[in-house]
């Protein structure tokens, strides 16, 4: 009898999974729509010029790897608090931000989580219904009860405002509210400012903690446009949690670089905030990795390469937005009856299709094109090769 003789196999990660039956698919023809990674229009995962060039730097000034500060890279964390508030914002310029390098946007929600519960062990979280899967596994494994609040409405293909607002107006106070800060994973419906204002309202009245995930800043209208909802998190006055991730926005999947934002009352706050989730990272992982940072920190701090960065993640915004025109467009050309221009609406990597779980299966059974038994379907995957035999696909599960 070994130690291990009653361990139970864990279910398998559902997305890598599907990327398993994926590469052992031996359709010439097959497509992964599953996974939530951007590829070009060669259906190359890229490299951006901006990392290559700050790359391009370091090595011609090699640098020894001694630990970094158990918060990271102090460059870093600050191009974090510029990106996430704006550098001359008043958070940043009073000290009231407490930011720590973390690994990726998951790093960055499990140290929130893990503070959070220090500080109020018997809150609920709340997260969106769907989210990302993690959200749930994430908070519950930080020993929390993860419930949901109403967020997708498959008959109206939007956002059920109405009972999301319901959901959070019902929460006890403290509850703490995970909310996608732009893109929504796995829907692609965004709620609008005006209804942000409205959440806010509710968040306020009730004393809800809020976590916002911030995974794909500058994949729906712009960086400072996605960003525009933290203002709006400011100038109420509210306390705060943000999870950077730069996985997409660099195409760094690999490096692990994200952060955790807190926006505390004052600097003398954001002091002790910070010494606790430095705690938090010593007693988890010691340190983080050197190399990411150092790079998004190189990229961000130097006005060229930002720039660069900048035109390079509008590309992919834009390729993104013109994948799903072509999507409509070319449903439409193979004979959907149905409309399908409310894939036009949907913002960021995803889209909800409307697909059943059946027709999912289909496609991947008999097409090879590979989304999600939810429906769900990677729209960053799509390029002007694969786009026709998609549709055609679709069409004929449809
Ligand atoms: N939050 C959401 C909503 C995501 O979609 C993802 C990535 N799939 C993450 C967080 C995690 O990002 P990272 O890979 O940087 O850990």
């Amino acid at each position: 009898m070994s130690l291990f003789s009653a361990v139970e196999m864990a279910p398998r990660d559902p997305i890598l999974g599907l990327n398993e039956q994926y590469n052992a698919d031996t359709n010439p023809n097959k497509v992964n729509l599953g996974v939530g990674v951007y590829f070009d229009d060669n259906g190359k995962l890229p490299l951006l010029q901006c990392v290559q060039a700050a790359e391009q730097a370091m090595m011609e000034k090699p640098a020894a790897r001694g630990y970094l500060p158990i918060d990271g890279i102090a460059a870093y964390d600050a191009a974090v608090k510029g990106l996430v508030f704006g550098a001359d914002s008043e958070p940043v310029k009073s000290g009231r931000v407490a930011t720590v390098q973390a690994i990726g946007g998951t790093g960055g929600l499990k140290i929130g989580a893990d503070f959070l519960k220090k500080v109020s062990p018997n809150a609920k979280v709340l997260i969106s219904d769907p989210s990302w899967e993690n959200h749930r596994a994430l908070f519950s494994n930080a020993g929390f009860e993860v419930g949901t609040y109403a967020y997708y409405d498959p008959t109206q293909r939007g956002v059920n405002f109405e009972g999301m607002l319901a959901s959070l107006n019902a929460a006890e106070p403290g509850t703490i509210i995970v909310l996608h800060a732009c893109c929504h994973n796995p829907t692609g419906y965004d709620i609008s400012p005006e209804q942000w204002d409205q959440v806010i309202a509710v968040i306020q009245a009730k004393g809800l903690t809020p976590f916002l995930d911030m995974a794909y800043q500058g994949f729906g209208y712009g960086i400072k446009e996605d960003g525009a909802v933290i203002d709006k998190f400011v100038a109420a006055g509210l306390n705060f949690f943000v999870s950077t991730s730069f996985s997409k926005s660099f195409s760094l999947y690999g490096e692990r670089v994200g952060g955790l934002s807190v926006l505390c009352q004052d600097k003398a706050e954001a002091d002790r905030v910070l010494s606790q989730l430095k705690i938090v990272i010593r007693t988890n992982y010691s340190n983080p990795p050197t190399h990411g940072g150092a790079v998004v920190a190189a990229v961000l701090s130097n006005p060229e390469l930002r720039a660069l960065w900048e035109k390079e993640l509008g590309e992919m915004r834009v390729r993104i937005k013109a994948m799903r025109q072509k999507l409509v467009d070319g449903l439409k050309a193979a004979g959907v009856q149905q409309d399908m221009s409310f894939i036009t609406t949907q913002i960021g990597m995803f889209s909800y299709s409307g697909l059943s779980k059946d027709q999912m299966v289909r496609l991947r059974n008999e097409f090879g094109v590979y989304g999600t038994d939810t429906g769900r379907m990677c729209v960053a995957a799509l390029n002007s090769k694969n786009i026709d035999y998609v549709c055609q696909a679709i069409a004929k599960v449809m």
